[in-house]
């Protein structure tokens, strides 16, 4: 799923990156990463190699733990005043120390190509978005781009962060193509959860709980999208561990009409969207 549909966008995203590039525009994306998660790490590498393979102009900035918000207030500042840099993330989560909505609040809306700030948030709730987060908008995209049809289904959110599932449940709900859906959002203290999963026509998981959603948590038929990245322990693995998703994939793939992957699903669509949102913003700037 996720991995075919991506390749279709990057399609387009080269066309785009040459256009802009005819009238002098290369496209940039500022990355900010502070401390030394190994997660992390592998998030940013991916994002630099992405835009180095698409032709876009990357930059990286590697800032040690220890650095104070002051000193990563001052160097988004220097990048939201870079005009060669078009689209500027800093890499969650934060140490500690540093109060990550203040430096998220810091960036230049035009240039938010997450889309965590307020104001890129407030314009997708009320279907005005320069942006869409990346995650819920690569899943939007598989779905339509899958060709299954979003208006009047129920789509049914498990998980309610800022991140994945309250910008998910806002986009599913707006008016138009590739949403126009009937949406419940469910959480933790959701009452006997898997009675309204089964209700979903399109199910979309994004907990954190590895192999949660088992096959008597889904209706037959259904369309299921695991957002859930979770490392665990598998010693037949060289590595010692693997990734798995928030569905019990073997259990759930027979019963269903649809379902992605982990990995090779949400993944490649979440860095492809930020792409996508780098070359909108370069295309805004011109
Ligand atoms: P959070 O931990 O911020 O949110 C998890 C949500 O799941 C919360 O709303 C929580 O409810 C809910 N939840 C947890 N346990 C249960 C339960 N037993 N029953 C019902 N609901 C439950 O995680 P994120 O949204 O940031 O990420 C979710 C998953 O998606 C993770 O595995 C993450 O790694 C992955 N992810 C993958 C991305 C990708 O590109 N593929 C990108 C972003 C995330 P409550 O609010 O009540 O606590």
């Amino acid at each position: 799923m996720g991995k075919v549909v991506s390749e279709s966008i990057y399609a387009e995203l080269r066309e785009r990156i040459e256009a802009l590039k005819a009238k002098g525009t290369i496209p940039g994306l500022a990355v900010v990463l502070v401390g030394n998660d190994p997660a992390s790490e592998v998030y940013v590498r991916m994002k630099g190699k992405k835009c180095e393979e698409l032709g876009m102009h990357s930059v990286t900035i590697a800032m040690p733990e220890n650095t104070t918000e002051k000193e990563l207030l001052k160097k988004v500042d220097e990048l939201n005043n870079d005009r060669a840099i078009h689209g500027l993330l800093v890499q969650l989560p934060l140490p500690s120390h540093i109060d990550e909505k203040k430096v998220i609040y810091s960036i230049d809306p035009k240039k938010d190509v997450d889309c965590f700030h307020p104001v890129n948030v407030g314009k997708m709730l009320i279907g005005e978005p320069d942006f869409l987060p990346a995650t819920p908008a690569g899943v939007q995209q598989m779905l339509v781009r899958s060709g299954i049809e979003t208006k009047g289904k129920h789509v049914v959110v498990v998980g309610r962060s800022n991140i994945v599932g309250k910008p998910m449940a806002a986009m599913m709900m707006q008016k138009g193509g590739g949403a126009d859906s009937t949406v419940t959002v469910v959480h933790s203290r959701t009452k006997d959860l898997p009675s309204v999963t089964r209700t979903a026509d399109i199910l979309i998981v994004a907990m954190g709980k590895p192999n949660f959603v088992t096959a008597d948590m889904v209706k037959e038929g259904a369309v299921v999208i695991d957002v859930g990245t979770n490392r665990i322990d598998d010693p037949s693995s060289p590595k010692g561990s693997k990734l798995v998703g928030d569905v019990d994939f073997d259990g759930v793939k027979d019963k269903v009409s649809a379902i992605s992957p982990v990995p090779g699903g949400v993944g490649p669509m979440t860095i492809c969207m930020l792409m996508a949102n780098t070359v909108s913003a370069a295309e805004n700037a011109v």
